[in-house]
């Protein structure tokens, strides 16, 4: 069994996912809970790519022996990552931790919890920037070999209140201003409408606990069916 949680940053993926494993080991079951992007080893160094941008190499040997807690001459220059380079980034990330994690995991009949998939590409990577879905997709899907999750949970709420949540905009990608943010939401709900069958899409204003018995019924009756 494959699920993934998906959703603006901020809505309380984490403890959903975190409060879904406990659930399922303590009804018996072998539970993986993963993330991306950073998945796995290689996936970690995309991340810090995708989320702090790239650190140009010294230039000379001088700012190579500069010393330690840096100097100007030694200070990093983020640079720009083109939308083609972050999208084939973030399938690479994908393509390690399903080859790596996810497959094997599901191999062993265990369940696999991840914390963001593909939609998490189409929404942010297609919806909030400058790429097709169509685009996406295909790639996403010949960087998976076709895998998708049994069961995506979207949780979702206006990202001006999620937004609150956050203590501070932690990288690159969350310091994104509002319009963005709204895109990806509003892409986020098309995913969902347009397969239901693999989305359940929870409102994720209410409480932690309300929030979580949406998820515990939903598994309930999937693990029966
Ligand atoms: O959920 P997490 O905080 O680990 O995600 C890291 C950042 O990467 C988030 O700010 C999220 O908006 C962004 N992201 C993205 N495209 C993805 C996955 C995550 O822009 N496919
Ligand atoms: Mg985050």
């Amino acid at each position: 069994l494959f699920i993934s949680f998906e959703g603006v940053d901020g809505v309380g993926k984490t403890t959903q996912v975190e409060r879904l494993r406990g659930w399922l080991e303590a009804r018996g079951h072998t539970v993986v809970v993963t993330r991306e992007p950073g998945g796995t080893a290689l996936g970690r160094a995309i991340r810090k790519l995708l989320l702090h941008g790239v650190a140009e190499e010294p230039s000379n040997a001088a700012s190579v022996s500069a010393a330690p807690g840096g100097s100007a001459d030694s200070a990093s220059v983020p640079a720009d990552i083109a939308p083609r380079a972050e999208a084939l980034l973030f399938a690479a990330d994908r393509a390690q931790h399903v080859a790596e994690t996810i497959r094997p995991a599901l191999e062993r009949g265990e369940v696999v919890i991840t914390d963001r998939y593909l939609d998490s590409s189409l929404a942010y990577q297609a919806g909030g920037r400058e790429l097709t879905a169509a685009e996406i997709r295909n790639l996403s899907m010949w960087a998976t070999n076709n895998l998708l999750p049994d069961r995506t949970y979207l949780l979702d709420m206006d990202p001006a209140l999620s937004h609150n949540r956050l203590q501070h905009a932690e990288d690159r990608m969350e310091s994104a201003g509002d319009d963005f943010q709204n895109r990806t939401r509003q892409a986020f709900l098309d995913l969902a409408a347009a397969e239901p069958d693999r989305f359940r899409v929870i409102d994720a204003s209410q409480s932690i606990e309300q929030v979580w018995q949406a998820i515990r019924q939903d598994i309930d009756a999937l693990l029966k069916e």
